[in-house]
């Protein structure tokens, strides 16, 4: 361990020089571009920003620490000094969880090994800096899957992941990214490492390790992961349902969360979503559409049966498969979007907000947000995803044209002012998968309730100094 004395780097060029001293020039960028490609992760609001070229504050500096004993050098650094640090896994977090302002961001790319997979166990084990496409491609050459498929799979990584609470397109056969840790290592503020034992369950006080899932980098780093994977499905059955309404198609998502059929993903897209998402379809049928899939050998018994519980017309499978091909454009063309090349023009905005209800508020929860979203919005589709027993996720897509970005941002920020008051009116909780970061800040108090002081007490417990990631969840 360091022996530091507590004290303060005082400028940017002093916590550079200490950076240097502590981990060898290689493992510090200082570079404009660096520091530029370290700003700020994909909230609509800082890629328009930056695309006016007013990124804000960067970071001081851009540290890539080689394994969990670098982090825990920095983070002993980090206290001693009061230097506030953010962890960044792939930058994709769409809630505002990276705006340095100043800070020491600490890129994890380098914690990027991967084990073998134990077969017998099923399990692997996994640096924070692996990326989605390489954990998948060491995955499949083995013949497994993790499962956790997110959107964003390109773009993000495992130590992102577990910081976000994430949750993934497979949701509803795989779970999200919680039912597949088995165990972590983290490093906490002044450097202690904590590793949990991997065991398939527990019951050994409460889960200490599920602190660090999803707390944002405001706990701590997450270093490494040994996940749960399962063997890659070699068939799949698609199915395409028709509803005349959303309150049927609705039912049809719950009846099958609640059946023994285990679908592998379930989605139902109201008209404008299902517009949005078919945009590029010669045979666009319009909405509310379900799509959904079944993998595995009795895959296409399991989907007839379904087609057995819907009150829909069926439509074209094919339409699940463009599905399954086309789901990650809404990457690239949300990146156009932003960069003022899309159909929305030189100011136009575009936004997502998730949330999440029983099956006994969802109805209500679709129409009060839809309705108000849509007095404040030129375009709302909303898809119905991640179904589970008890509920399910609802995921809103707004864009309005604007006449300058300052009027972008406005409108912007009445959309999560509208849709936040709206959940929490409405019994829906503020977020299912994307998490709190700052754009959610000023509702994580009214939606934890007595739970947000006990969060902060235990915020002042492990990071008394606030070095953390400082301002992510309201803390
Ligand atoms: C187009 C698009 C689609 C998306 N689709 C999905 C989706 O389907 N499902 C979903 O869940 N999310 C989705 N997201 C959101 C985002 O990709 C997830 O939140 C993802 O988990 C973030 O991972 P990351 O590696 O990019 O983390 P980052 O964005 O780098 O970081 C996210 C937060 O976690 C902290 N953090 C990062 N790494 C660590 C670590 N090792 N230890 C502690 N804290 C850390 C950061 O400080 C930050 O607060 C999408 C985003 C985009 C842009």
């Amino acid at each position: 361990m360091l022996t530091l004395l507590t004290r303060r780097c005082t400028s940017a060029g002093a916590i550079v020089t200490e950076l240097f001293d502590l981990l060898g020039a290689g493992a510090v960028g200082t570079s404009p571009e660096d520091l530029a490609a370290h700003a700020h992760d994909w909230f609509p609001v800082a890629l328009l920003r930056d695309r006016r070229g007013e990124p804000g504050q960067g970071p001081s500096a851009v540290v890539r620490p080689p394994d969990a004993a670098a982090v825990s050098t920095l983070l002993e650094w980090a206290q001693e000094t009061g230097t506030p640090v953010v962890p960044f896994g792939g930058g994709s977090s769409v809630v505002r969880g990276i705006e340095p302002s100043g800070a020491v961001v600490i890129d994890l790319e380098r914690l990027n090994a991967i084990s073998e997979v134990d077969e017998k166990s099923r399990l692997v084990t996994a640096g924070a800096g692996v990326t989605g496409p390489e954990l998948r491609a060491h995955l499949a050459e083995r013949g497994y899957l993790l499962g956790h498929e997110p959107q964003s799979i390109d773009i993000s990584t495992v130590g992102g992941w577990l910081a976000t609470r994430a949750c993934g397109q497979l949701s509803a056969r795989y779970g999200g990214i919680e039912d597949l840790v088995a165990g972590l290592e983290a490093v906490l503020p002044g450097g202690r490492v904590v590793r949990t034992k991997t065991a398939p369950r527990r019951s050994t006080g409460p889960d200490l390790a599920g602190l660090m899932i999803g707390s944002e980098g405001a706990l701590g780093i997450v270093t490494e992961a040994t996940l749960r994977v399962s063997p890659l499905p070699t068939e799949r059955a698609d199915l395409c349902v028709r509803f005349e309404h959303m309150t049927e198609g609705v039912k049809a998502c719950r009846l099958l969360a609640q059946s023994d059929l285990a679908p592998t993903m379930v989605r139902l897209y109201d008209p404008e979503d299902a517009t949005l998402f078919l945009r590029n379809h010669p045979d666009e049928p319009p909405g509310p559409l379900l799509l959904t899939s079944f993998d595995g050998t009795d895959g296409v018994t399991r989907r007839d049966r379904a087609a057995g519980l819907m009150d829909g017309t069926t439509g074209p499978a094919a339409l699940v498969a463009h599905w399954w091909e086309h789901r990650n454009d809404a990457v690239e063309e949300f990146r156009k979007v932003m960069a003022g090349e899309g159909p929305l023009g030189p100011h136009g905005i575009v936004d997502t907000i998730e949330v999440a209800g029983t099956w006994s508020v969802l109805r209500d929860l679709y129409h009060s947000l839809k309705d108000a979203l849509s007095e404040v919005a030129m375009v709302v589709g909303c898809h119905l995803s991640h179904v589970y027993p008890d509920g399910a996720c609802l995921y809103f897509t707004m864009g309005s044209t604007c006449e300058s970005d300052e009027q972008a941002e406005e409108v912007d920020a009445r959309w999560w002012a509208v849709a936040m008051r709206t959940t929490l009116d409405s019994g829906g909780t503020i977020s299912h998968h994307h998490g709190i970061g700052r754009a959610r800040a000023g509702w994580i108090e009214e939606e934890l309730g007595e739970w947000f002081e006990v969060l902060r007490q235990i915020k002042k417990a492990i990071d008394p100094k606030g070095i953390m990631n400082p301002g992510v969840m309201g803390l």
